[in-house]
């Protein structure tokens, strides 16, 4: 049995996770963990037993604790709670299924405990990837990707020597406003933005396909991953999400990964790489498909993709501020309180007003985030 855990067990790629491990039965899940849905938490720990739960909320924590009574979970809260899931001794596998840098702890705490990370939560390794790769080096751990995207990249370089990649070819769908211009951006609704085109995914990460600003992070996120320059990445439009990403190599050979879009082949992959299982689901028919059609990203519209390669050219802390603004933006967003071309002025001014760092430690980026998220909420 493979022993795992996971970091936000009841939102989109938790529960996907959940089904991986349903179906294949020779995964036994130990440690799960959420924000404050506690309903779902019941759920999952009447169908899977974990030993611990972790919830961030102490008011949702101490409810859960009165509802599972019976079952002898211990539940656990606050940021220690998500530490001591991370590190279980027990488990081989931390699935970092959790949104935003709130990730970024659990994460080095596993690594430090030798887990293997199966990472699904970008904005830990878009702002603390410098500090995050080498650590999993010393450590002798593996980051398993499971962005569709990054787990493309992954799969079409089993068995490649790294040394030989010419350039990643990132493909996106576009999002659901792709073809509009500026004007029109003006009076999207959040109804219109949570509405993506091929992917059912968490609020958060739907609002940043729109706004292009997850292709940023996930340009960011393979740099890290893969030790690949910015200029050897380009993004690709590819509106069906059919190709996943590419390999370009330096004899000119690409290689692609393709699918239906499924989160839950790249989870599996991870959980079991570098083993392939069945999967059920739908499969790519071609003759139905007749064609893949391919386009350049719209950067004059949607700034996400290139305030995101600026903030990567200047390094340091500036990704961190890149995402933590962006956080806070699509959180006023969701809210309601701002428009959706709102979020690139707080991004940018944010980025604007920000004298970079270089090579931050833990404590300058927990901070700088704090700072920004501050600087924010005193603006807007
Ligand atoms: P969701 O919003 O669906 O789920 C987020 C999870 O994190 C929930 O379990 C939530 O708990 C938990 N959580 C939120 N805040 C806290 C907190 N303070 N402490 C503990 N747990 C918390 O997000 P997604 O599954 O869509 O995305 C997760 C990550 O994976 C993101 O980084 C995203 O960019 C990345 N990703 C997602 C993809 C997708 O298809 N969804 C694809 C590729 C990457 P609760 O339910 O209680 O709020």
């Amino acid at each position: 049995m493979k022993k795992i855990a996971i970091l936000g067990s009841t939102g989109s790629i938790g529960t996907q996770t959940l089904d991986v491990v349903r179906k294949n039965k020779d995964i036994e899940v130990l440690g799960i963990s959420a924000g404050k849905n506690i309903e779902r938490l019941e759920e999952q720990i009447r169908e899977f037993s974990p030993r611990l739960v972790a919830v961030w909320e102490e008011a949702a924590a101490k409810d859960l604790a009165v509802r599972v009574s019976d079952t002898g979970v211990k539940i656990v809260t606050g940021m220690d709670g998500l530490l001591e899931l991370a590190s279980m001794p027990e488990t081989e596998i931390l699935v970092t299924a959790i949104v935003g840098m709130i990730g970024i702890r659990p994460t080095m705490e596993a690594i430090r405990a030798g887990k293997d990370i199966a990472l699904a939560n970008k904005e830990t390794l878009v702002t603390a990837g410098h500090l995050i790769m080498p650590m999993a080096e010393k450590y002798g751990v593996q980051i398993l990707p499971v962005d569709s995207e990054h787990s493309a990249i992954f799969q079409a370089l089993h068995g490649e020597n790294r040394g030989q990649i010419h350039k990643l070819l990132i493909t996106a769908s576009g999002g659901p406003f792709r073809g509009k211009t500026r004007e029109q951006l003006k009076t999207v609704t959040l109804a219109d933005t949570l509405k993506h085109p091929n992917w059912v995914m968490g609020q958060k990460i739907t609002v940043d396909s729109a706004t292009l600003v997850n292709k940023g992070l996930e340009v960011m996120e393979a740099r890290w991953l893969f030790g690949v320059d910015l200029d050897h990445i380009q993004v690709v439009v590819q509106p069906k999400s059919i190709i996943h990403s590419m390999v370009e190599f330096e004899d000119g050979a690409v290689m692609a990964q393709l699918g239906t879009p499924d989160m839950r082949l790249p989870i599996q992959y991870a959980l079991y790489y570098p083993q392939r299982r069945f999967l059920d689901g739908e499969r790519l028919d071609f003759a139905a498909l007749k064609e893949i059609t391919f386009e350049e990203p719209d950067m004059e519209t949607f700034l996400g993709l290139p305030m995101a390669i600026r903030a990567a050219r200047e390094g340091g802390s500036m990704p961190t501020v890149y995402n933590a603004a962006n956080e806070a933006a699509v959180r006023k967003f969701l809210n309601q309180k701002i428009g959706f071309l709102d979020i690139y002025d707080i991004i940018g001014e944010s980025m604007e007003r920000h004298q970079t760092i270089e090579n931050p430690g833990l404590d300058d980026i927990l901070r700088i985030e704090e700072d920004t998220y501050n600087w924010i909420e005193s603006r807007w």
